[in-house]
C-alpha cells in the first residue's frame, strides 16, 4: 500500500464543507490531521505529477469564504483539520501562542480571551480556521489579525518542506495577503499569534464603543468585548447554517480621494473610512443604493438586513450564483464607476 492509498479519497461529496451548501464533489481529497499526513498528501501530489496530472491544490479549512464553482472539482481538495495549541514564548509584554492551522479561530480567540491573553477579542465568533485567517487577514470591529500575527509556518507540497514567514514577510493588506497569490501548493501548516498580557480595548468602531459604553462599566475584559462582540454579529448577520452564506460577499472598494469626491458630489451621505490608500467605501450601501438589498433570483439573493451577504437560499447550482453576481457587479459598475470584488474564493 503506498502512502496515496493511505490518504487519498475521490468523487468526495463537499456539500457540507462549504457554508454556501453549494453541492459539488472533489476528484481528489484528502483530510490532514498531523504532520505524517502532510506527507502523505505530499507523496500523493508527488504521485500525481509523475502521473501526467498536475491538478491545482486547494487548502480547505471551514468553506466559509468559498465558492465551489463546479459539480466536478477537478483541484485537489486538502481539508485541514491539523489541531494543536502550544505556548511557545513568552516575555513581560506578550504571549506567544502557536496554534496548527485546523483549530477553529473562534475557539482560540475564546481560550486566549478567558486566559486574559488580549488582541484578538474583536474578532470574537469569525468563522474559519486558523491556517485560514492570515490568507485575507480577516478583520471586524477595527481590529485585523495582522496585528496579533507573530509568524506563519507554510508546508511547500511539492517539494515537503517548510518555511517560516515573519509578520512583513505576509505582505498583509486589507483582506489580503502573500498567500492570496501563491499557488495552492503552499499550505498554512501553523500561525503565531502575539498576545497582549496588559489588555487595552479597541473601541475605535462606533457600534462596538457604544454597546460597550452602555454597559456602564470601566472595567473591561477580553471576554467581555468577546461576549458583546458575539452579541452584536449574532443580531446582525444570518446563520449560515439556517441561511447559508460566506459573510462579507464583496470587499469595500478602496477609492482615491479625487474619485471620492466625485462620488460625493452626486451622493452626500454615502458611508466611508479614511484608508491609508484612499477613502474605503461601504459595498453593502453601493448594493442597497442600487435597489438590490434583500433582492432574490433563481434562489440566491442579498439578505434583507444585510445588503453584503448574498444567501444561497435553495439553489445547488453555482452557475445560478455566479451569474447574480455578475449582474451585481454590473449594476453597481453602472451607477457608481465602482468595480466591486468578491472576497471568497473561487475553486474548480
Ligand atoms: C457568517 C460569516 C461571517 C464572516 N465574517 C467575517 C468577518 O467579519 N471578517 C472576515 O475577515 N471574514 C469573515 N468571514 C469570512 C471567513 O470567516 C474568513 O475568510 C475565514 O478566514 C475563512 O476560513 P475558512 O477556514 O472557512 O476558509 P476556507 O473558506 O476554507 O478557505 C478560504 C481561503 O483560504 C485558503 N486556506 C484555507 N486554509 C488554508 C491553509 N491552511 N493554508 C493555505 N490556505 C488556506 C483557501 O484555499 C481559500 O483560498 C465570515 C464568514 C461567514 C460565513
Amino acid at each position: 500500500m503506498t502512502d496515496s492509498d493511505l490518504i487519498l479519497q475521490h468523487d468526495v461529496p463537499l456539500k457540507h464543507l462549504n457554508t454556501m451548501n453549494l453541492e459539488a464533489y472533489a476528484d481528489d481529497f484528502c483530510v490532514v490531521k498531523t504532520q505524517e499526513d502532510l506527507f502523505r498528501a505530499s507523496q500523493a501530489y508527488k504521485q500525481m505529477v509523475q502521473s501526467g496530472k498536475r491538478p491545482h491544490v486547494f487548502t480547505l479549512g471551514e468553506g466559509s469564504n468559498t465558492v465551489f464553482a463546479a459539480k466536478n472539482i477537478t483541484s485537489f481538495i486538502i481539508k485541514m483539520e491539523y489541531k494543536g495549541v502550544t505556548t511557545v514564548k513568552e516575555t513581560a509584554e506578550h504571549v506567544f501562542v502557536q496554534c496548527n492551522a485546523g483549530e477553529m479561530f473562534r475557539d482560540v480567540v475564546i481560550k486566549f480571551c478567558q486566559n486574559n491573553l488580549s488582541g484578538l477579542e474583536n474578532l470574537s465568533a469569525i468563522y474559519g480556521t486558523v491556517g485560514a485567517a492570515p490568507v485575507q487577514n480577516i478583520g471586524a470591529y477595527g481590529q485585523e489579525v495582522r496585528n496579533c500575527i507573530e509568524s506563519v509556518r507554510v508546508f511547500d507540497i511539492s517539494t515537503g518542506s517548510f518555511e517560516d514567514y515573519t509578520n512583513s514577510q505576509c505582505q498583509f493588506g486589507y483582506r489580503n495577503s502573500v498567500f492570496k497569490y501563491q499557488n495552492g501548493e503552499k499550505i498554512i501548516v501553523s500561525v503565531v499569534f502575539r498576545l497582549n498580557k496588559e489588555f487595552k480595548p479597541i473601541l475605535t468602531y462606533a457600534n462596538l464603543a457604544n454597546r460597550v459604553q452602555s454597559c456602564g462599566t470601566q472595567s473591561f475584559t477580553p471576554l467581555f468585548i468577546s461576549d458583546t462582540v458575539t452579541k452584536i454579529r449574532n443580531e446582525k448577520l444570518p446563520d449560515p447554517k439556517i441561511m447559508p452564506n460566506c459573510g462579507s460577499f464583496f470587499k469595500n472598494p478602496v477609492v482615491s480621494m479625487e474619485e471620492y469626491g466625485r462620488l460625493l458630489q452626486s451622493y452626500g451621505d454615502i458611508p466611508s473610512y479614511e484608508d491609508k490608500d484612499g477613502v474605503k467605501i461601504s459595498a453593502g450601501w453601493l448594493i442597497e443604493k442600487c435597489g438590490l438589498k434583500g433582492v432574490k433570483l433563481n434562489g440566491v439573493g442579498f439578505h434583507d438586513k444585510q445588503a453584503l451577504v448574498l444567501v444561497n437560499y435553495n439553489s445547488n447550482d453555482a452557475g445560478t450564483l455566479l451569474d447574480f453576481v455578475k449582474q451585481t457587479v454590473q449594476t453597481v459598475s453602472q451607477k457608481f464607476g465602482i468595480e466591486l470584488i468578491m472576497e471568497p474564493h473561487i475553486v474548480r
